[in-house]
């Protein structure tokens, strides 16, 4: 397999979500990555290599999907709107649980086939 999704940390700085106006925090204790919005998830691609910020895009990266991994860890698909890039984010500890559940049921409450009865 060629191709990996990166998982960006970051935790110097804290700034306001673009989309929801939320202030994200600088990672809390236990968290090691803080990059996307607690409230609504969202985040900004900021990095090439996770972590340089030197992207020059500054796109609003929203959250398509969770992704759970073998060992049982959450992370969250981000789709940026400008450049479409696909990016994987492990979830924080302050992470909105309704918003994560939303975005997990998204493909259930949407079946793209019938259920049979
Ligand atoms: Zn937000
Ligand atoms: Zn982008």
């Amino acid at each position: 397999m060629s191709r990996t999704l990166r998982i960006i940390h970051d935790d110097r700085e804290s700034f306001f979500c673009r989309r929801c106006g939320s202030p994200v925090p600088p990672s809390i204790a236990g968290g090691r990555n803080r990059n996307h919005c607690p409230n609504c998830l969202s985040s900004l691609h900021l990095d090439i290599v996770a972590g340089d910020r030197r992207s020059p895009c500054k796109g609003l990266m929203r959250p398509i999907a969770v992704w759970a991994k073998p060992d049982g860890e959450w992370s969250v698909l981000h789709h940026c709107e400008r450049c479409g890039i696909i990016r994987a984010t492990r979830i924080a500890a302050d992470d909105d649980e309704g918003a994560l559940l939303k975005l997990a049921l998204k493909p259930i409450a949407r079946l793209p086939f019938p259920l049979e009865t």
